[in-house]
């Protein structure tokens, strides 16, 4: 068997299809590294100067395409879905924010929660860029009313944590929402910089079935005719669950598209390497993971809004019984595993496909992540079409990105 490397450069990482543009670049060196929006419409680290991959070291130790690792921290334990404390339908009590959000409004429920309690004092997340609604934007949100308007989920390139540093900068606990790739990156960094361990309060997640690049949205913009400066509104979902995804212009004109109609096209998804490759898009180093809960993870209609919740650590367990008291948070029916095997096909897919994926491409010669604590050994299927599959498209260059400039 050919014996696995990782990168050893930030080039290196985006090069072999492994960075998912979370923006840790950034946040550790802006004098070395900006997020720029490849000509892929991926958001990617560009050298500011010549690359230096010795003082980068502390960036690729944390970096998603270099390790991606969780401890168990729950007192429960299932071989697919990982440690957890509880697993149960939940949604928010504040039927507004229930409506806007993209499932039932959990994610936001908790950090209102965090800051209309004091436990936080900012949420670091991501919204759309008021300019360019389109895309995706890191922000602190520092009220209640702030992060309830920027619920709902973007369904393309987020570097939220590019905002780490101004984060742990302010000296106040504060919490993040961000994508399980982005929690597994803060874990890793927290074993270099102390300041995480004692301001980062909760780190809340949703479950992710991976992140498209730009030109999924770009594709919906051609279709209809619409040129991205027109646009004044470009939401994903929400608004109902799942919601439709809203366009509106500057010329007062607006289309809806339903979610079934947006993702129908598994072909057009566009979604990124890093996210073929994911050892843990169901949030295992996180606090507290959210779900969508429909039955084969496809929606029947609109309702109300509900999301499954994996409970991952003591902390988390803490802050969704604090939430639920307080009215934030309403806890539905508990879920045992096996439930999610039925809401989350792909996620069981991914998990059992990964080892034999990453063998694949440490034959092709290409780096990997290192990945302790999240049992993809112990889960392999030993799918010799998966490895060979993934042989192939490492030595065909459908793996392959570029630095932004390159
Ligand atoms: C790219 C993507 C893929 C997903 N795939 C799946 C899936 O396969 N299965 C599944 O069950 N659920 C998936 N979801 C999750 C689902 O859409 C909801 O986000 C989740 O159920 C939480 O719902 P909520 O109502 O609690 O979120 P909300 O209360 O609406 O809060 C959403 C929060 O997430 C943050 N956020 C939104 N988009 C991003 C982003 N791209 N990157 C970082 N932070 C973001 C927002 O800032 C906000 O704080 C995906 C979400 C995204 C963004
Ligand atoms: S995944 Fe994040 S840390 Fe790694 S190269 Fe990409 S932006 Fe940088
Ligand atoms: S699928 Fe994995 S790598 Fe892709 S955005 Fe989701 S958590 Fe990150």
């Amino acid at each position: 068997m050919t014996q696995a490397r990782q990168a050893e450069s930030v080039c290196e990482v985006v090069e072999a299809g492994l960075c998912i543009g979370c923006g840790l670049c950034e946040a550790l060196a802006p004098a070395r590294w900006v997020m720029v929006m490849n000509r892929h419409g991926r958001l990617r680290p560009a050298p500011v100067g010549a690359e230096d991959p010795e003082a980068d070291a502390g960036i690729l130790s944390a970096c998603p395409g270099v390790v991606a690792e969780a401890e168990a921290r729950g007192d429960q334990e299932d071989p697919v879905w990982g440690s957890y404390t509880h697993m149960g339908e939940a949604w928010a009590g504040d039927s507004d924010i229930r409506f806007r959000a993209a499932s039932g409004g959990v994610l936001t429920a908790l950090g209102v929660h965090l800051l209309r309690t004091g436990k936080a004092a900012f949420v670091l997340h991501c919204a759309a860029d008021p300019e360019r609604p389109m895309r995706s934007r890191w922000v602190m949100s520092d009220t209640p009313e702030e992060v309830a308007q920027r619920a709902g989920s973007r369904y393309g390139p987020s570097d939220t944590l590019a905002g780490l540093e101004a984060a742990l900068a302010r000296s106040e606990p504060f919490a993040i929402i961000a994508k399980p790739c982005d929690a597994c990156a803060v874990r890793a960094r927290a074993k270099a910089d102390a300041r995480l361990d004692s301001l980062l309060v909760a780190v809340l997640v949703m479950v992710c079935g991976g992140a498209s690049d730009l030109g999924k949205s770009q594709a919906v913009l051609d279709e209809l005719g619409v040129a991205e400066d027109d646009l004044t509104l470009f939401r994903y979902r929400g608004h109902g669950n799942p919601g439709p995804t809203r366009i509106e212009t500057r010329d007062g004109r607006h289309f809806e598209k339903t979610y079934n109609e947006m993702w129908a096209d598994e072909a057009g998804w566009r979604i990124q390497s890093r996210c073929k490759l994911c050892p843990d898009a169901i949030g295992e180093a996180a606090d507290v993971a959210a779900a969508d809960i429909w039955p084969g993870a496809e929606p029947e209609g609109e309702d109300e809004g509900f999301n499954g919740v994996i409970v991952r650590s003591p902390a988390g367990q803490a802050l969704f019984d604090a939430a639920v008291a307080a009215g934030d948070l309403v806890r539905g029916a508990d879920h045992a595993p096996r439930d999610y095997d039925g809401f989350q096909p792909h996620q069981v897919h991914r998990k059992r496909a990964m080892a034999a994926r990453l063998r694949g491409l440490a034959a092709a010669g290409r780096p990997v992540y290192a990945h302790a604590g999240l049992r993809l050994d112990a889960l392999d299927s030993k799918d010799t079409d998966e490895e060979a599959g993934a042989l192939r498209r490492a030595k065909a260059g459908r793996f392959d990105d570029e630095v932004p400039g390159s």
